[in-house]
């Protein structure tokens, strides 16, 4: 390819640069005036308790629907939700084909049927060690372990330099059901030589040492299911198959059956069997089984792990299940940790079984669980391998990505540049990163609904929490008599009764009272009537209650 002078290879973070989730970035080639444009991930953040209805948040699209006739194709490291989960809503708009392992591949077929997607995206198959050209980019897909099947790196090669955009990765040169980090491959990089600039994981930037394996994780599981006197249940992330896997075969080497709980486990677990990745181990059984197998015979894997109310451990622990019901004795082992966030829900559902006299067991009493992400000796050792000459520390919040670009900066790197999202980061030549140059924001899915969270009803729905609505009706005669209503409707405001006082009769009086202050002449002016009324009644609940309701008068002439 003929070079330009004025040819640059460009980062953009869209997402997960500053935060953790909603991850989605896009590497441009060429003259500022015509860049080639490749999207790697399309994910989703999960909506918090201050955005109430919200399902799922994703990165805004407008700079790529900006470029979309120089958008070339989306590339997904794996298919964890912060990665992938908002391709079937934003991508099928830009028509250009995704790039995905056969896991991942799978795992986006099996979404859209479960969730009866219309939309779709043609998918692409990439393999490891197989690179693939798009206009400018040759681009490498490099195996990493994580902590779901089918995570890659990206190598992306351009006439003026390289990018090795990790994704999320750990060293782990014992995974289970999958294959470890591709050490030799990733050596290989700093040994080709050449500027290379490293987009890479920042999650555990501040944790020191190297993250332990996820063999030490199933010696541990393997330990604690034989030594079981009763039943035993794991609660787990549903993606992570590899723990999957190592319940399954400590069930199996403790000479018990293992019962699957969850749709979304079943859906995985499902795939991931399709795809040759359980072989030996023998099939799960569904819930219904549960009740006919002695007590001591059984492993339950079940959903729910970060808290969820609907899914099994929640329902389990409420004794609310229709299938399965755990006893004084038994033990439930909450391989997982709670995403922040999560933390009370699941404490909740801990402390609801041990009043049960339910043994539980969580990552303070062993090693249950591990980090799928590099702590600062892997990410040293990667630094090592593949020698960056600048580094972009993504996937983190500032406070982890301020802990990797001072690793980086110790560690030797000429150059480290701390981006945001929305910063236009020019990789190659002369490293430089130019701030907020490029739109940003967030879109929430709302119901069927995506939209800006200044177009989203949440502000409204928030202040509704709050203050609960009183609504008033009533219609107006011309000669100012009200003829009929007041009709009142309270909603989400306290019921309490206090000397025979109550918001009710309170609302009820003020209404009445304020109608009777306004000379019949001037009701005719339903404007006025309305206002008057509002702030009457804002005014008088606030005095008993300390709090002003949201209000809504509806004043009809006749
Ligand atoms: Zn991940
Ligand atoms: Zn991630």
């Amino acid at each position: 390819m003929a070079r330009n002078l004025k040819d640059e290879l460009v980062f953009v973070p869209l997402g997960g640069v500053g935060e953790i989730g909603m991850n989605m970035g896009a590497y441009g080639f060429g003259p500022a005036s015509s860049r080639k444009w490749i999207v790697v991930d399309c994910g989703v953040t999960f909506a918090g308790p201050h955005q109430p209805g919200i399902e799922l948040i994703m990165a805004d699209p407008t700079f790529l629907e900006e470029n979309a006739d120089d958008v070339l194709a989306l590339i997904l490291t794996h298919s964890h939700e912060d990665h992938y989960g908002a391709v079937l809503d934003l991508w099928p708009d830009f028509d250009r084909p995704v790039f995905a392992t056969p896991f991942t591949a799978a795992m986006l077929a099996a979404k859209r049927a479960s969730d009866n997607i219309i939309d779709n995206v043609a998918i692409t198959l990439m393999r490891p060690g197989k690179p693939f050209t798009l206009g400018p980019f040759t681009v490498e897909a490099i195996n990493v372990a994580h902590s779901i099947p089918e995570s890659n790196a990206l190598l992306i090669t351009t006439p003026i330099g390289r990018v090795l955009h990790t994704g999320d990765w750990k060293l782990d040169p014992t995974p289970v059901g999958g294959a470890p980090t591709d050490f030799a491959r990733l050596a290989a990089i700093g040994a080709e030589g050449g500027p290379l600039a490293l987009i890479c994981d920042s999650t555990n930037a501040l944790k020191d040492g190297i993250s332990p394996s996820e063999s030490d994780v199933a010696k541990v599981l393997e330990e604690m299911i034989a030594a079981a006197p009763h039943r035993v249940a794991v609660t787990t992330f549903a993606s992570n198959v590899g723990r999957v896997i190592s319940v399954a075969r400590a069930a199996h080497k403790a000479g018990r059956q293992v019962v699957m709980s969850g749709r979304a486990m079943h859906r995985i677990s499902g795939i991931a069997r399709e795809l040759g990745m359980m072989e030996g181990l023998p099939p799960f059984l569904d819930q219904d089984m549960f009740r006919t197998l002695p007590r001591d015979k059984i492993v339950l894997l079940c959903t729910g792990s970060q808290g969820e109310p609907r899914a099994s451990i929640a329902r389990i622990a409420r004794g609310e299940h229709p299938a399965i019901d755990l006893n004084a004795g038994d033990r439930v082992i909450f391989s997982s940790w709670a995403i922040p966030g999560n933390e009370r829900e699941v404490i909740d559902i801990q402390n609801l079984l041990l009043d049960r006299g339910i043994d539980v067991i969580t990552r303070d009493h062993g090693l249950v669980h591990v980090t799928g992400h590099p702590r600062r000796e892997e990410l040293k050792r990667l630094y090592d391998w593949v020698k960056p000459q600048v580094l972009v520390p993504v996937h983190g919040e500032p406070v982890h990505l301020k802990a990797h670009a001072k690793l980086g900066r110790d560690s030797g790197i000429p150059t480290v540049l701390e981006a945001r999202n929305g910063d236009m980061v020019r990789l190659f030549p002369e490293p430089m990163n130019f701030p907020g140059e490029v739109r940003v924001g967030e879109l929430y899915l709302d119901g069927t609904i995506l939209c800006t969270p200044d177009e989203s009803g949440v502000r409204g729905r928030r202040r509704l929490s709050f203050g609960g609505h009183v609504g008033v009706s009533l219609c107006v005669a011309a000669n100012g008599q009200v003829v009929s209503g007041p009709e009142i409707s309270i909603e989400g405001l306290p019921e309490v009764e206090d000397d025979d006082e109550s918001l009710a009769i309170v609302i009820k009086r003020t209404v009445s009272g304020t109608l009777k202050s306004i000379p019949p002449k001037r009701r005719s002016d339903t404007e006025m009537v309305s206002a008057a009324l509002g702030k009457a009644i804002r005014g008088e609940v606030n005095a008993f209650w300390g709090k002003k309701p949201n209000v809504t008068i509806f004043v009809h002439r006749v």
